[in-house]
């Protein structure tokens, strides 16, 4: 039935679409895995906040007596000042299409029932994951990479058994500043070792790992070596405690000096650029919403803004040949921790300007994926080998 095929293809993609809306439901995890040859990301590490559904009810009561309690403090409404009014504003106008995609969450019983096993490590084949290794055994690239030492550093790329490296691949390469790629001709993982930890490297994949002083380095020196899809994450300064522990942030002007338009390919890229609310929208195994939609200083989804920026020389059609991207999109994703961002790569591909296959670059990332540039202080946090396991 046509049911069954959608759930199929959603355990071959990770991306099931809601019936009749521009909503999406995705599991990072299952689309991450499609950049990996030799490797699986472990579900229960990606999904550390994953919500149990409870049989018990506790949860509803919980979250019922904080909204009590919410409601209590919210009684006299303050003044909105005018920055505020307008994320008012975008809020009233963003909420139907969230309350529309949530409603036909509920309505898709086949995704529904398969939600809790998403975070199920056991269809790996086999399970060598190096979980039990603590946290604090990662290295912090953001602390690495501030030391007068950071250009000795060295990392090494060693490819798949099968695989004969080329004089050049078995070089050390500088960790920091450098543009390490992974274009081996047989499209395999490589696995790279700095300072005695393992990382693993997608497919077709690389990585430039520096500070935004930096980031001229990663300006190509011919156009048209730029890049067609663009996404920006960055490290937006707000004044949530909770956040500073995670990464360092930064005064949000500084945004306006990346150059995008140098970083751009000659015939275009499309832009993404994360706007960020304080707490993402937190929806149970069973679909059911955790807190309220309309709390003020908590809106608890994201927004993803796309843009284009135009080539120098446009020809006429160059406008006709971009298909234009319907506005109010919804994406619903399980959510990584520390403020993880699903690959939305995918559901961009068909807006992407230029010829294919796009070349994709994230700003301040901290993954790597198959057919990207990932760029930031910390690309490699969450190719530690410690969230993967091998197959
Ligand atoms: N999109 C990423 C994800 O889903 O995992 C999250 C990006 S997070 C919002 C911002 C990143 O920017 C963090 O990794 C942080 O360390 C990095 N960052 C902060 N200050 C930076 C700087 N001065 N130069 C480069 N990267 C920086």
């Amino acid at each position: 039935t046509d049911d069954y095929q959608k759930l199929s293809m959603f355990f071959k993609s990770g991306i099931y679409r809601l019936q009749g809306s521009n909503a999406v439901f995705m599991d990072p995890v299952r689309v991450l895995n499609l950049s990996y040859s030799h490797f699986r990301v472990s579900p229960s590490s990606y999904y550390s906040r994953f919500f149990e559904p409870n049989p018990s009810g506790e949860e509803h009561s919980r979250v019922s007596k904080n909204q009590r309690k919410r409601k209590r403090k919210q009684k006299k409404p303050p003044a909105l000042n005018e920055r505020e009014q307008a994320a008012e504003e975008r809020h009233q106008k963003a909420k139907p299409f969230l309350m529309k995609a949530h409603e036909l969450l509920l309505g898709a019983n086949d995704l529904l029932l398969n939600l809790g096993k998403l975070r199920s490590d056991d269809d790996s084949p086999t399970s060598d994951c190096e979980q039990s290794m603590v946290e604090s055994d990662e290295h912090s690239f953001v602390e690495l990479g501030s030391v007068w030492q950071a250009p000795l550093f060295e990392i090494s790329l060693y490819p798949h058994k099968d695989y004969k490296p080329t004089q050049d691949e078995k070089r050390n390469t500088p960790a920091f500043g450098s543009l390490i790629a992974n274009n081996n001709m047989a499209n395999c993982d490589m696995e790279a070792g700095f300072l005695n930890r393992q990382y693993i490297i997608p497919k077709q994949s690389s990585f430039y790992m520096s500070d935004l002083k930096q980031i001229h380095g990663l300006i190509p020196v011919k156009r048209d070596c730029g890049y067609n899809l663009i996404v920006v994450d960055p490290p937006w300064e707000n004044s949530s405690a909770y956040q500073k522990l995670k990464y360092p942030t930064l005064p949000n002007r500084y945004f306006l000096s990346l150059p995008i338009k140098k970083l751009a390919h000659e015939d275009g890229a499309l832009l993404a650029l994360w706007v960020t609310n304080k707490e993402k929208l937190r929806v149970k195994a069973d679909g059911s919403l955790i807190g309220e939609l309309d709390l003020f200083h908590h809106r608890p989804y994201e927004c993803l803004v796309l843009g284009y920026c135009y080539p120098e020389v446009e020809d006429s059609d160059y406008f006709s040949k971009l298909k234009s991207i319907p506005d109010g999109q919804v994406l619903i994703s399980i959510p990584g921790d520390y403020s993880r961002k699903p690959p939305v790569g995918e559901m961009l591909r068909e807006y992407i300007p230029g010829s294919h296959p796009a070349r994709c670059l994230e700003l301040f990332a901290r993954e790597m994926v198959s057919g990207w540039t990932s760029w930031g202080n910390e690309p490699l946090r969450f190719q530690d080998s410690r969230y993967f396991s091998r197959t």
